[in-house]
C-alpha cells in the first residue's frame, strides 16, 4: 500500500488567505494524484473555512485533522477546543501528543491518555506522536521511554476498540532540524512499536508513521522504509515544490 501522508502546518501561515492559497495546492495535489491519501492539520481558526474549500472540490483523498484537541468533552475550559467541535468542523483526524505540545504545556502521560480516549469518544482518528523526549541528538535509542510513552497513552480503552489509528515515531532531535533518523534505527524502533502495541492488542489496526525533516530531500531514502506506513511532515508543509515532490516519489514506490 502507498504511504499516507500528513502535513503539519504548526501555527502558519499567519492570515485566512495564505492558509486558502496554501490548501488550493493540496487539493490540486490530491486531484493529480488520486492514489495517495493526504491529511492536513492547519491552525483551528482555519478549519471551517478549508473544510467548504475541501467541499467545494469534492476530493475524497484528502482529509482535514487538527493538531491538539481537549482533555475534556465540555464545560469551563477556557481557551480549550473539544474533539466533538473538531468532528463537526469536518475533521477527521488529530494529532496527540506532539512533542512541540507536550513541552508547550508541560503534558504528563495522564493528559496524554485523556486527549486519546476523547478523540476516540469524538470519532476523530488519533495521530499519537511518540519520540525521544529526553534525548537531544541520537546516542541511544531509549526504549524504556517509548514503551512507557505508547502504554501509558493506550490506557483505558474502550474493550471494543477497533478503530485505525497512527503511531508517529518522531525523534526530538530530529523535527525542524534538517537531520533524519538513519532508515535502520527507523525500521528497529517501528519494529519495537509493533511489539508494545501488540502486547496491548492493538498491532492490525495501527499504521506506524515517521516524522522529523521529511522533505524533498530526505523522502528518496526513507520512502525505501519497509515498516512504516507514512510520514509526518511539519517544515515542508508550507512549500508546494517540496511537497509535491514527496508524493510523486510515494507516488512512484512500488
Ligand atoms: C512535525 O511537525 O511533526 C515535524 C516532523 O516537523 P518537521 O518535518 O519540520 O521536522
Amino acid at each position: 500500500m502507498l504511504k499516507k501522508l500528513f502535513f503539519n502546518w504548526k501555527m502558519n501561515p499567519t492570515s485566512p488567505n495564505e492558509a486558502s492559497s496554501l490548501f488550493a495546492e493540496f487539493v490540486s495535489l490530491a486531484q493529480s494524484q488520486p492514489q495517495i491519501s493526504l491529511v492536513v492539520l492547519p491552525p483551528y481558526v482555519y478549519l471551517s473555512e478549508l473544510n467548504q474549500q475541501l467541499q467545494t472540490f469534492g476530493v475524497t483523498n484528502l482529509k482535514l485533522g487538527a493538531q491538539d484537541l481537549a482533555r475534556h468533552s465540555a464545560g469551563a475550559y477556557t481557551g480549550q477546543i473539544s474533539g466533538q467541535m473538531l468532528k463537526n468542523m469536518g475533521c477527521q483526524y488529530v494529532l496527540i501528543g506532539h512533542s512541540e505540545t507536550r513541552e508547550a504545556y508541560q503534558l504528563s502521560h495522564e493528559q496524554i491518555n485523556q486527549k486519546l480516549l476523547q478523540s476516540l469518544e469524538s470519532g476523530l482518528v488519533p495521530i499519537l506522536c511518540v519520540g525521544h523526549q529526553s534525548d537531544k541528538t541520537i546516542t541511544e535509542i531509549n526504549y524504556p521511554e517509548l514503551s512507557e510513552q505508547v502504554t501509558t497513552a493506550l490506557q483505558n480503552l474502550p474493550p471494543e476498540f477497533k478503530t485505525e489509528f497512527y503511531l508517529a515515531y518522531e525523534p526530538v532531535w530530529a523535527i525542524g532540524t534538517g537531520k533524519t533518523a538513519t532508515n535502520s534505527i527507523i525500521e528497529e524502533v517501528s519494529q519495537f512499536l509493533k511489539q508494545e502495541l501488540a502486547k496491548l492488542g492493538l498491532a492490525k489496526q495501527v499504521g506506524i508513521l515517521y516524522g522529523g525533516s521529511v522533505d524533498d530531500v530526505s523522502i528518496q531514502e526513507l520512502v525505501k522504509l519497509q515498516q512504516v506506513d507514512g510520514f509526518l511532515i511539519g517544515g515542508a508543509s508550507l512549500k508546494p515544490e517540496k511537497f509535491k515532490t514527496i508524493a510523486q516519489v510515494v507516488a512512484n514506490q512500488v
